[in-house]
């Protein structure tokens, strides 16, 4: 191509693209309002946010209560920064009830973890769990480091609903975190209901449930169902499996 004729080209595209160029006020699809509060993260992620409930600093059970004896002391062992598993003493859950929100929670499955499939390390996040006997809506917590066991049962599974989209499992004897964002269901007068719940988990930075809908309560055998209810705890299972039992740290929340 002669010279005159790229330069005629290059011309030509020039008016394309300026004729191309949107009409219109860019400031009509700006907004303004409501300003995203300020929240003063922590200096990384174990450390709570400003406006964060915090339910469990490492010091005491203050915060928690447990579930076979609503509003006795959670009968789980405190030490070194860390709460443990009794499997003696069962569930706990938190005494103050929430509807939508983020919850951080750290865990570690102890280095001399035995067991296999289910029996190994086995707990879980109950997500709203309203007493004795309801297991709310349980994330799985397990140790799937080199462990399999139904995928919809594994680590991060919203149990026997959804299998994880990884398995971001860290070695036992590691500390793991689960950041989840809880989106309750909601029922009708009538208790039938209104819109399902919805959970995302992010497991050690790696996404596992990306806004998935739940069907229903967790249960053990058989099909999840819903049943209203209103704000609930927040509850750490003590699995009666005979592995080592596990620790938890570092927990907070954030009302939605
Ligand atoms: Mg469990």
């Amino acid at each position: 191509m002669k010279r005159t004729s790229l330069l005629f080209a290059a011309t030509m595209m020039a008016a394309a693209s300026y004729a191309q160029q949107p009409q219109g006020d860019p400031k009509a699809t700006e907004v303004y309002s409501p300003v995203p509060k300020v929240v003063t993260p922590g200096n990384s992620t174990a450390d709570a946010p400003s406006d964060a409930v915090v339910l469990f600093d490492g010091k005491n059970l203050d915060q928690w209560e447990s579930v076979n004896k609503p509003g006795s002391p959670a009968g789980w062992k405190v030490a070194d920064g860390v709460m443990t598993v009794d499997k003696t003493t069962g569930n706990i859950q938190t005494k103050k009830s929430f509807t939508d929100y983020q919850l951080h929670i750290e865990w570690k499955i102890p280095e001399n973890i035995t067991g296999s499939g289910q029996a190994r390390g086995n707990s879980g996040v109950f997500l709203a769990s309203t007493g004795p006997g309801d297991d709310g809506y349980e994330i799985q917590v397990l140790d799937c480091y080199n462990n399999s066991t139904y995928v919809n049962g594994q680590t991060g599974s919203i149990y026997k609903q959804s299998i994880p989209l990884a398995n971001a499992c860290k070695k036992p004897g590691e500390w793991q975190v689960y950041d989840i964002i809880w989106t309750a269901p909601r029922f009708n007068s009538d208790g039938t209901l209104k819109s399902a719940a919805y959970v995302t988990v992010i497991h050690n930075g790696v996404l596992l449930q990306n806004h998935t809908e739940l069907k229903g309560k967790t249960v053990y055998i058989g099909t999840p169902q819903y049943k209203a209810h209103g704000p609930a705890p927040i509850k750490l299972q003590a699995h009666g499996d005979k592995s080592e039992p596990i620790s938890f740290r570092n927990i907070w929340v954030r009302e939605l």
